[in-house]
């Protein structure tokens, strides 16, 4: 285990002390709090309340809650918490480092937290710490790709393809995975231009395959899309020519936001996201990631909650320290 040379801000100050930190109130985080609080573990959830679905208006796929508000779904979780005295939600509030630092009663990290509500504490001492802290994505640089994203223009195919199928759609992106995804998307529709804004991911094998199978491949730049309050119309080239769209995809690049881990040796895939074993387990003991920020990355909601539901599972056991099926 490695230690920062630079302790989390008021590393000093007398730390209140928990089982666990989960670190991230999305699904796999609200569902890691739910199953740690009934294991009568002390937990303290930090979120700094900022989802990677905030864009849409509605989530699908996830069992009995098919096209509920991304909020809605976060409001009911956290209504079921608190049921829980022992579980502790710090909202708006932001975990900024991790140490490895083994103290009393078996606490193993020290963990900075940075909140604006009187009575956070700004540094907690915890037995394990869940990270459950999502993605950040980068889209493609296309000037109002933003004002249609979580609208008409989605990126994962398996929560937004139904509502789309059978129009015209366009997939936007700059990944070596391009032709891939417009395999899969073609699945929901037969009008299917894949958009490579200039860039050379889809080589010529790739164009005549996807050719083949009716999927038009256009090379030239996006200069923008052009459409009205969040439904698109048209994506414009840069030598001024219109496509037609009903909606599409984009292909983000997707990040995980770990800097508060620089402290923490936890080993990545190359992506970035954390390495976990097939129960949560990071390379570093008591700590543990859960949802899209564990490898091997963007998922869905109810794969984010099951995973934060096996994670605090695993940790109870851990605590305990057995090692047994459920
Ligand atoms: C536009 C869009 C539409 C989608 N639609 C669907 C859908 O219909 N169905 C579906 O199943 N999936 C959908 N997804 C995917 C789904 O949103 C994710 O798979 C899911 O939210 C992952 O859950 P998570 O708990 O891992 O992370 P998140 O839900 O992203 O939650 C992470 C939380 O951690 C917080 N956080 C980050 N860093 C810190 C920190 N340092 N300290 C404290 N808190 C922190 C964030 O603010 C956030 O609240 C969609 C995604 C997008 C982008």
């Amino acid at each position: 285990m490695t230690e920062s040379a630079t302790p989390p801000a008021d590393a000093t100050a007398e730390p209140c002390e928990v089982d666990v930190v989960i670190v991230g109130g999305g699904p796999a985080g609200l569902s890691a709090a739910l199953n740690l609080g009934r294991a009568r573990a002390s937990v303290l959830l930090v979120d700094a309340g900022r989802p990677r679905n905030a864009a849409t208006l509605r989530s699908h796929g996830f069992l009995t809650r098919d096209g509920v508000p991304p909020l809605e779904l976060r409001k009911l979780a956290r209504a079921e918490l608190a049921a829980y005295p022992n579980v502790r939600l710090a909202d708006r509030t932001v975990v900024t480092g991790i140490l490895r630092r083994d103290g009393e009663n078996g606490t193993r990290f020290l963990v900075a937290v940075n909140g604006r509500k009187p009575g956070t504490p700004t540094v907690v001492a915890a037995r394990s710490v869940l990270v459950a802290t999502g993605l950040r994505e980068t889209l493609p640089a296309i000037p109002s790709l933003r004002a249609y994203y979580g609208m008409t223009i989605f990126s994962c195919a398996a929560c937004d393809a139904w509502e789309l199928q059978d129009r015209r759609l366009a997939l936007i992106g700059e990944t070596g995975d391009l032709a891939a995804r417009a395999r899969l998307i073609a699945r929901w529709t037969d009008r299917l231009t894949v958009f490579t804004n200039g860039t050379e991911v889809v080589d010529t094998v790739e164009e005549a395959e996807l050719t083949a199978s009716g999927i038009r491949v256009e090379r030239r730049r996006i200069a923008d899309l052009e459409g009205d309050r969040g439904t698109v119309e048209a994506v414009r080239l840069t030598d001024g020519e219109r496509v037609e769209i009903d909606g599409g995809f984009v292909r983000p690049v997707w990040n995980p936001t770990l800097d508060f881990l620089t402290g923490i040796d936890a080993e990545r895939d190359d992506e970035g996201h954390l390495a976990v074993d097939g129960s949560g387990r990071t390379s570093v003991a008591g700590l543990y990631a859960a949802g899209d920020a564990a490898a091997p990355g963007p998922q869905q909601l109810i794969v984010a909650a099951g995973q934060g539901a096996r994670s605090a599972a695993v940790i109870v056991h851990d605590l305990v320290g057995v090692r047994t099926a459920h």
